[in-house]
């Protein structure tokens, strides 16, 4: 980090103690700022990193609800309202344990520049809970999700905050939280959040949007050496959403995936993994990995160990931060590996970023490769705001549009300041000044 941005990042450490997983994603950001600063002298009359480094809003309530045995039970929720120069604050919630205000924070930041280099017009924010969904009956989820959007409902709005979901929160929990808003406000308010399901104002090629987005963009990555995903071979972590669509994209453009992943351990399917099954275990049945590998001749279940050591020639970490460690970077460059891209946020750590890039290994980061979820769910409010739905194949194509274009902001902002083929500083400073020249625009608020 360069000198003149210290003083400001120790600013942030004072302010925000003990939030390691905030620290480390301005980190990061700050990291690629220096020569901005210097080209742009106007940034730093207009006090825009110090702005930008503290939320607008952040909101912390109690989500007190009952368990089916009757006992009171209390979880903490978040929102973070982060940045609102571009749009409405937008964001996922995220429902898991390990929830605190610094993961909220690290996600809120992270998404700024994640949507802003979208081009469309969408602030950034989080929200979320360490409510723990695991085990949970339906009846406990939706009690939880009523109450807490009995608290949420009076922060967000159409044109104000839109929240989405993240871990552990998709169509189910969106269902519920919008029921419970639409009571409250008497208003069917369709835009107020993404992720509905299709047949009451969600919009087609959301629930794959992330996972697609990723692939694309690992694809257009891999153009640039005139290669391409056919016939590679492709780890995927994660057994969520992201992950099983960035699955499905692989497939679709020739790769063989081989991985996948949850708390238990990582499965190896060496054939090639079966996407049906693999739907009906997490989707349908919502239930572990290990159910995938009963029923399915030559997997293998590896409970010890990382996923990264399994050999392949592009990884696409989509569990969760922090999952793709410095010593699976090196695993993985011994075995060859091509390329990686962020389904998840900040899933790799900086040590294993830094020694990729070393090893000329094409690196995606979550801002730009995991961006088409987000994107999509703009375009879910524009369909809403026209009060119309589109098809899988138009919607499709907008996102591919979209990704296509990131991936060449990122490309030609890199050329612009000297880090040809650098899609980290690309990333940042990309979507930083884009952010940074409308709070000026918009002066001091
Ligand atoms: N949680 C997702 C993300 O990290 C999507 C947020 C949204 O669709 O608003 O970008």
């Amino acid at each position: 980090m360069e000198d003149r941005l210290q003083p400001v990042f120790a600013e942030v450490l004072r302010r925000n103690p003990g939030e390691v997983e905030f620290h480390q994603a301005v980190r990061e950001v700050f990291e690629s700022l220096g020569p901005v600063l210097r080209k742009n002298p106007q940034y730093v009359e207009a006090a825009v990193l110090e702005r930008i480094c503290e939320p607008e809003r952040q909101i912390i309530f109690r989500v007190p609800w009952v368990d089916d045995t009757g006992r009171v039970r209390i979880n903490r929720g978040f929102r973070v309202e982060y940045n609102s120069a571009l749009g409405p604050y937008k964001g996922g919630l995220r429902f898991h344990p390990s929830v605190y205000l610094g993961i909220v924070k690290f996600l809120g930041f992270e998404q700024i520049f994640k949507n802003a280099l979208t081009g469309l017009p969408i602030g950034g924010g989080k929200g979320g809970s360490d409510f723990d969904p695991r085990g949970r009956s339906d009846g406990e989820i939706m009690r939880f999700c009523q109450s807490f959007m009995t608290e949420l409902y009076r922060h967000i709005g159409e044109y104000t905050d839109v929240p989405a979901g993240d871990i552990g929160v998709g169509a189910r929990e969106i269902g519920y939280l919008f029921g419970q808003y639409k009571r409250i406000t008497n208003r069917y308010e369709s835009g107020v959040l993404t992720g509905k399901g299709l047949t009451w104002g969600g919009s087609l090629v959301r629930r794959e949007a992330t996972g697609y987005g990723a692939v694309l963009f690992a694809q257009s990555m891999l153009g640039t050496q005139s290669e391409s995903l056919d016939g590679r071979r492709v780890s995927v972590s994660g057994s969520g959403n992201v992950a099983i669509y960035a699955a499905e994209k692989a497939q679709q453009l020739g790769g063989r995936v081989i991985t996948f992943s949850d708390s238990s351990g990582y499965v190896v399917d060496e054939a090639g993994i079966d996407l049906d099954l693999l739907k009906e275990v997490k989707e349908v049945e919502r239930g572990r990995v290990s159910d995938y590998v009963e029923r399915r001749p030559g997997a293998r279940l590896v409970a010890e160990g990382s996923i990264w050591d399994v050999p392949t020639d592009v990884a696409l970490p989509c569990a969760t931060q922090n999952e793709l460690t410095e010593a699976d970077a090196k695993q993985l460059v011994a075995n060859g590996v091509r390329a990686v891209a962020e389904g998840a946020n900040m899933p790799t750590t900086p040590e294993a970023v830094a020694l990729l890039r070393e090893a000329g290994v094409l690196f995606g980061p979550g801002k730009a490769a995991n961006a088409g979820g987000v994107a999509t769910s703009a375009l879910e409010m524009q369909q809403n705001a026209s009060r119309d739905s589109w098809s899988f194949e138009h919607t499709e194509a907008r996102l591919a549009e979209i990704m296509a274009g990131i991936h060449d902001r990122c490309l030609a902002t890199a050329d612009e300041y000297d880090a040809p083929g650098d899609y980290v500083a690309g990333a940042n400073i990309a979507g930083f000044t884009h952010v940074a020249d409308a709070m000026i625009a918009l002066g001091v608020v």
